[in-house]
């Protein structure tokens, strides 16, 4: 880790893995023989590089702009973009360190990376937004395609940023090639379920989570943290299943709704007028709290949807407190370390968001799979698609931790099942 100082969310990453990996070694010390941890650590490419644009001021703006292609022993470099604030080289490794395992996890054909940028989209009107993303893909272009590295979108980047970013590559390399991103509309070469896919995904393993324990969703109270895409699909479909969304959020704070959160509402205030959860409390005339934290409101079942790290030692320990059983990471390593031993303490069941929130990737999988035959598939074919997808990674994960000897332990299950089917593969291609 003293490769590379100061990238704290990139050592956590590494740190959770490696620390179920001491059994997996012991067994096949021909994964130390060839360094396959020390590569793995390694990214195999990155790339970090200027963005200049134009506001609607006319003032120049300059971003940075990164890609991560972690690991390719798989297939293809696969793994979202992410333009918010906080980015910096640590967070894109973080992220394309987990996608290598979940990716292999989730049993598709692609390898881990991860990208995005500094840019924060808040408030800036679509043509600025435009602008920033033709400028990013000017560069960008040079490093991916359908059998290199094949991007999609994360936080802050939707529909409508993947619509510009495949505009300029088409115009810049005169392909239409559909299989370079994913995440695309639907007239253009996207899937179906894609939008859906991650916050379904994460509720579908959920499900897995409940029945392995004899009960469902039926009646239970759920809190989802954030308000955006996995977030919001996640409490769709908890109501699908009999559950009651109680609350969720946004970076200002949450709303609670005894009644279970009004999906509809909620979806046109966050996905058609780009707006705040507190206009959602306003409409609906129920409590919006700005101090505190959603995790203070009681329920049984945690689907952190939002962002690394929100929940901490302390939160862990109010959940506990007022009776939750089950946490399903839908965002990436939303629980910190020590959140993650409280929930191991008390006996919760716990799974990580590399086997949780694997569905969005593995429905980026299938959008290249559609892509390639030039076909589309109907909304129930590929949802029932990621469905066996997530029941298979449940089964997977179980299976594994068993073998290893830690019985119902989702975190080794995903960390030495997606370990060694990479380190499999790098093993048979040798030392590159
Ligand atoms: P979005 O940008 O659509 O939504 C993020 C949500 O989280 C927003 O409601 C945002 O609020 C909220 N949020 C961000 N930071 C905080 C914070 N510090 N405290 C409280 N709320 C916060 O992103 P996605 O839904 O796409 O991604 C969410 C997570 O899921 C990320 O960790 C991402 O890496 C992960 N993920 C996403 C996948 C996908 O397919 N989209 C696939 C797999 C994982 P605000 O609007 O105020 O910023």
């Amino acid at each position: 880790l003293g490769r590379n100082p100061g990238e704290a969310e990139f050592h956590q990453a590494v740190r959770e893995v490696l620390s179920s990996l001491g059994p997996v070694v012991q067994k096949h010390p021909d994964y130390v023989d060839a360094a396959v941890i020390r590569r793995l650590c390694e990214p195999e490419r990155q790339i970090i590089f200027r963005v200049p644009w134009i506001d609607d001021s006319g003032q120049v703006q300059i971003n940075r702009g990164f890609r991560v292609e972690f690991n390719s022993a798989l297939g293809p470099y696969k793994g979202g973009l992410r333009f918010h604030p906080s980015v910096y080289l640590g967070i894109v490794k973080f992220l394309g360190f987990e996608q290598i395992f979940k990716n292999s996890l989730s049993g598709m054909p692609i390898g881990g990376g991860k990208g995005g940028s500094d840019f924060n989209p808040k408030g800036r009107s679509d043509m600025e937004i435009m602008r920033f993303c033709q400028s990013f893909m000017i560069e960008l272009h040079r490093h991916i395609g359908e059998y290199t590295d094949v991007p999609a979108g994360d936080t802050g980047v939707g529909q409508r940023e993947i619509g510009f970013l495949f505009g300029q590559y088409k115009r810049v390399t005169n392909r239409y090639e559909s299989g370079v991103l994913t995440g695309k509309g639907i007239h253009w070469g996207g899937s179906l379920v894609r939008t859906e896919a991650t916050g379904y995904g994460t509720v579908f393993f959920t499900e897995e989570m409940l029945k392995a324990n004899k009960e469902s969703f039926d009646g239970k109270r759920v809190v989802v943290s954030g308000s955006g895409n996995v977030a919001l699909y996640a409490i769709e479909k908890v109501k699908q299943l009999g559950g009651t969304v109680v609350a969720c959020s946004d970076s200002s704070g949450y709303v609670v709704d005894e009644n279970g959160v009004d999906f509809d509402l909620l979806r046109e205030i966050k996905e058609r007028r780009r707006g705040r959860i507190s206009e959602y409390a306003e409409e609906k005339n129920v409590p919006f709290s700005s101090t505190g934290s959603v995790w203070d409101v009681p329920c049984e079942i945690a689907l952190p949807c939002a962002t690394q790290n929100e929940i901490n030692e302390e939160q862990a320990l109010t959940l506990i407190k007022n009776g939750c059983r089950y946490v399903a990471e839908g965002a990436n390593m939303p629980s910190t370390p020590e959140a993650i031993e409280r929930f191991r303490e008390a006996g919760i069941h716990f799974a990580p968001g590399k086997a949780a929130n694997a569905g969005g990737v593995a429905t980026s999988a299938l959008e290249m799979q559609q892509n390639a035959s030039r076909d589309t598939w109907s909304f129930g074919f590929t949802e029932d698609r990621l469905g066996q997808i997530m029941r298979g990674i449940h089964q997977r994960c179980l299976e594994t931790a068993d073998e290893y000897g830690k019985p119902d332990d989702y975190v080794a299950g995903a960390n030495i099942a997606g370990f060694i089917k990479v380190a499999d593969a790098m093993l048979a291609l040798g030392v590159v």
